[in-house]
């Protein structure tokens, strides 16, 4: 055996050992542990997946304030912007920075923070179902091919675990309020890397 085969075969008995998801951590995210979760209502199946944008400051990428943020570490006084929301306690399960690097700040098995007064399809309250992604960037803005490749690999995790019903933006559930991740978000690029039905993706377009 090649030692290039034994590599393989010893990275392939670990995934084997390794299961992909344990109490609603994925193992390929970077785990952030955030307190600002609660408990999903009795009986709530989780069914949507809801896309974000978010920069602290807008449009300042690279640093660490949205994990600060997140795990209610940020300092309020660090910058102008900060002030602006300060007090703020929220949270999303997943972060994908501009590199790709991947972030999960609160189990999947429990109702994280981010959707606020929302609706999908008739359905109040998004937070008690669905799981919420937040990708480094600013609304209306571009993102990254390595967002959108860490973004296609999370959503095909997670449709695996979870019978993910829709993958919607946060402008579609709460449309009086919010407009992340905006137009620069490419959600047919999305569903072809997914060749998921545009039933999932409603907000594609293409073929
Ligand atoms: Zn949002």
């Amino acid at each position: 055996m090649s030692a290039s085969a034994a590599t393989a075969r010893s990275d392939a008995s670990r995934r084997s050992r390794t299961p992909a998801w344990r109490d609603g951590w994925w193992w390929r995210a970077a785990a952030a542990p955030s307190p600002n979760h609660n408990a999903r209502p009795a009986g709530a199946q989780i069914a949507l997946v809801v896309v974000h944008s978010i920069s602290l400051p807008p449009g300042r990428y690279g640093g660490d304030a949205i994990e600060r943020l997140f795990t209610n570490r940020l300092d309020w006084s660090a910058h102008p912007y900060f002030e602006t929301i300060r007090g703020l306690q929220v949270s999303a399960h997943f972060l994908i920075a501009r590199t790709g690097k991947l972030l999960q700040f609160v189990s999947c098995d429990r109702r994280a923070w981010h959707a606020g007064a929302s609706s999908w399809r008739g359905r109040a309250d998004c937070n008690d179902y669905s799981i919420g992604i937040e990708l480094e960037g600013l609304e209306g803005g571009r993102f990254t091919t390595a967002q959108y490749t860490q973004l296609a690999a999370l959503l095909r995790a997670l449709s695996r675990r979870y019978a993910i019903d829709a993958v919607v933006g946060h402008e579609h559930v709460a449309p009086s309020r919010k407009r992340d991740p905006g137009r620069g978000f490419d959600w047919n690029r999305l569903v072809r890397s997914l060749r998921w039905s545009r039933t999932r993706v409603p907000f594609a377009t293409q073929a």
